[in-house]
């Protein structure tokens, strides 16, 4: 033993990719996971991650909260526990959730493994092979990773500044049915969409809550960054004024952290049990330990403070990202002006790709992630996501430098001003 744990990956060997079932074929890792290995080399100012920053959370009182956990109650922490998760932690997410409009019962609460399990869970009860799935263009790749796992078809449905256009809604269903398919589930989300960063406005989502009611199509709300709103609360979650027809997905990934794993579903009462005898199949239970450890933290610590202090970190990063970005990249480029999350979405001259730009921005020491990544049909190739959550703000502004010196020099190789 060199103690060495690393291999080289040589590819799936032909006679084993026979041996797997047909669905394993769209299992490929996304462009964000290959681009992890370049990203995060210390000498590189990565804007690609969307990790959040835990340099704001406490960690001795971290390590108090877990520490008081295991000596007080570790026998039920370091146990199986329930398939719809703690009783006493679906209350509290219940109270969490009411700070966005939601009035919730904790039986219709099911607590996941993060909201990306809920995802998975969702996804295996409605999709058929073949199955079209709404979703905006573009989308959070590891929500199209998970449709593109149970066989769907993405149809993208156009956005704007102000997120999802209803009018693209309505015309992509007449469409899609047009053709004869199966349209499953609208999946959105509302607030500092990744990777666009926008907010969709209250009258948009009343709009989409009726076309989706409708047309008999649910609608699943993606919300992990509803509470990182910079100047002023967001607008009520959809599901605040639908408890029928809207899937809720909440996540503590951004709100505490992401390292235990918990997120949930606020899900209508007649889909209740699928889901649970879902998870049960898939895990179990979540875990009692990460469960315990945040119902702690969320009794005995001032949570709403901690999250102001986490969206003061980003603020400050969001703001160091568009001064450079207006300071330093050329004027044929356009991006948004995130009120909130961790996402800015830069829109080049179509004659750029930003795929094939990638390899000179890492020379220039900066990564992003292309824009393709977010699409399901290869469109998006002249845009990029850039994430302003993780790095320093000196950082970020000598990244954005770096990389509008590489935009500039494609576009003059193209000829463009
Ligand atoms: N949805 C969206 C839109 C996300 O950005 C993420 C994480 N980046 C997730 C779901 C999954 O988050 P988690 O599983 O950590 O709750």
């Amino acid at each position: 033993m060199n103690g060495d744990i690393t291999r080289i990956h040589t590819g799936t060997p032909e006679n084993l990719t026979e041996r797997f079932a047909t669905r394993a074929a769209q299992m490929k890792p996304s462009e964000i996971r290959s681009l992890f290995a370049v990203a995060s080399r210390p000498d590189i100012v990565s804007l690609a991650g969307g990790m959040p920053n835990l340099s704001a959370l406490p960690m001795e009182m971290m390590s108090n909260v877990v520490a008081r956990l295991i000596s007080e109650n570790g026998a039920e922490a370091l146990q199986y526990g329930s398939g719809q998760g703690h009783p006493k932690l679906r209350e509290q997410i219940c109270d969490v959730m009411a700070l966005e409009g939601i009035r919730a019962h904790p039986d219709d609460v099911i607590v996941t493994t993060g909201s990306q399990q809920a995802l998975d869970l969702i996804s295996r009860i409605f999709i058929d092979p073949g199955d079209v799935i709404l979703a905006e263009a573009p989308s959070y790749v590891g929500a199209l990773g998970t449709f593109a796992q149970y066989e769907a078809q993405v149809v993208h449905v156009a956005m704007d500044n102000d997120g999802l256009i209803p009018d693209a809604l309505r015309e992509a269903i007449t469409t899609t049915r047009a053709a004869g398919r199966h349209i499953k589930f609208l999946y959105l989300i509302p607030n500092y969409q990744n990777p666009m960063g926008v907010l969709l406005p209250a009258d948009r989502r009343t709009e989409i809550l009726e076309i989706c009611r409708d047309a008999g199509i649910f609608v699943i709300e993606d919300n992990p960054y509803g509470l990182l709103g910079f100047d002023r609360p967001s607008p009520n979650a959809m599901r605040a004024q639908d408890s029928e027809n809207v899937i809720y997905l909440g996540s503590f990934s951004k709100t505490i952290a992401p390292g235990f794993r918990v997120g949930w579903a606020l899900v209508p009462q007649s889909l209740k049990e699928k889901i649970v005898i879902a998870s049960e199949s898939s895990i179990l239970c979540p875990s009692n330990f990460s469960q315990l450890a945040i119902s702690s933290y969320l009794s005995d610590q001032p949570w709403r403070d901690q999250i102001a202090s986490f969206t003061q970190l980003y603020k400050v990063r969001r703001d160091a990202m568009l001064e450079s970005l207006d300071q330093h990249f050329p004027a044929s480029a356009t991006w948004t002006r995130p009120k909130g999350g961790f996402y800015v979405w830069v829109t080049l001259p179509p004659e750029i790709d930003t795929k094939v730009m990638m390899p000179k921005a890492i020379v220039a020491k900066v990564a992003y992630v292309p824009g393709t990544a977010f699409y399901a049909d290869g469109f998006g190739s002249w845009s990029m996501r850039l994430s302003y959550c993780y790095p320093e703000p000196e950082r970020i502004r000598a990244g954005i430098k770096s990389l509008a010196g590489v935009v500039k020099q494609e576009m003059e190789i193209r000829g463009l001003d």
